[in-house]
């Protein structure tokens, strides 16, 4: 048996919709751009939208878009894809990493304002593997020191929390497309915001700096090619009308591993917070304190072996040798999230599994153990 780690839940409905744009001549800035935007605006709940080439790029037009200068800080998680960080890496800000919660796995809001300085701008938070932070909190801190705030919810399409949709809580939300999302595009992201100014921003930059209205070579400020393509958005319409649908089969093929896996004393899993809605993207377990990082990687090493995709999400970001030498970061500054990154195991995860993949995973899993 193969079990692939993620696979994109495409149907003959994205086909279509991408064979009736190359029926057209618009494959770029055509009708499909403002047609994704406005079912995300519908779905998500937010005043705009604006679709991009990938989450990355997303991240970074919010992270211009707020001003941010080189040496301005940005607190934000260590224990997320690389991305999160990078983006504020683009500016020449600085990135100032603050622990986990050790049950969510998210930024831990308790240690957000000794991290705070004279120099601190915004705080970067993830909705880590579909699970929404401590965003009420979060935003509370940020107002009350006069900062601004994005939310990273790349993983976390649909999810919530008290009934508020991920990506709605900060000055700007950010979503990502890559096939291995819950909703995908190809390659694409999308920034929501209630915001005039983010959202004219984030316009002008995707295409160039253009102006509205100045014409096609009239650049009113530096920009991109952060374009999502009208075959891309056409793809990611179809997806959003099947979100509910694409969304609940996820959370069936967890339901088939908590079932297995619930009885484990020897792993633990990701906690939501109270009134949160899990938008599933991964099934990552924790390993226990008795498995050191080498148990760990010797155990991916034999689940692939047996054609069991599998992933240690998320290596900690501090710890990337680009950011220890730049930064100075070192083993031993975000324990909590280090134990977590030396013990993760992310088993194969997609709403098409069948229950006898997921049988195949947890058994080989457990043997292993
Ligand atoms: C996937 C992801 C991104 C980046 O998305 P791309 O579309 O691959 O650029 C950013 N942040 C997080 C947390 C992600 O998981």
């Amino acid at each position: 048996m193969e079990i692939t780690l993620s696979r994109p839940d495409i149907t003959q409905a994205e086909r279509d919709a991408v064979l009736e744009v190359l029926q057209t001549p618009n494959l770029s800035l055509g009708p499909k751009l403002p047609e994704f935007e406005r079912v995300m605006t519908q779905y998500i709940g937010s005043r705009y939208a604006v679709a991009v080439n990938s989450g990355t790029s997303a991240l970074h037009l919010c992270i211009r878009a707020i001003g941010l200068k080189p040496g301005d800080e940005v607190i934000t998680t260590p224990f997320s894809f690389i991305a999160s960080s990078n983006c504020i890496l683009f500016e020449g800000g600085k990135p100032v990493f603050v622990d986990i919660h050790p049950e969510t796995w998210n930024i831990d809001p308790e240690r957000i304002e000794a991290a705070i300085t004279p120099r601190t701008r915004a705080i970067l938070p993830v909705d880590v593997f579909g699970q929404v932070a401590d965003m009420p909190k979060i935003r509370q801190i940020a107002d009350k020191n006069g900062l601004r705030v994005i939310e990273d919810s790349c993983e976390a399409i649909g999810a919530s929390l008290n009934g508020k949709m991920a990506g709605t809580f900060g000055d700007a939300g950010v979503f990502g497309f890559y096939p291995n999302k819950q909703i995908t595009t190809g390659e694409g992201g999308m920034i929501v915001t209630n915001d005039d100014q983010i959202r004219d921003l984030a316009v002008s930059m995707r295409s160039q700096g253009r102006g509205s209205g100045s014409g096609w070579l009239a650049h009113e400020r530096l920009g991109y090619n952060y374009r999502l393509s009208d075959i891309n958005c056409a793809i990611g319409i179809a997806q959003i009308k099947r979100v509910d649908e694409i969304l609940s089969r996820r959370r069936t093929s967890a339901s088939y591993y908590l079932a297995r896996l619930r009885d484990e004393k020897r792993i633990s899993t990701q906690k939501p917070l109270p009134g949160s809605q899990v938008s599933w993207f991964v099934m990552v377990v924790r390993l226990s304190d008795d498995y050191s990082a080498a148990d760990r990687d010797r155990i991916l090493v034999n689940l692939r072996q047996q054609g069991i995709g599998c992933s240690n999400y998320f290596p900690a970001i501090h710890l990337q040798p680009f950011y220890a030498q730049e930064f100075g970061y070192r083993r031993g500054q975000f324990p909590i999230c280090e134990a977590l990154c030396d013990r993760t195991v992310a088993l194969p995860f997609h709403g098409l599994l069948r229950e006898e993949e997921v049988d195949f995973a947890c058994d080989a899993f457990r043997r292993l153990l």
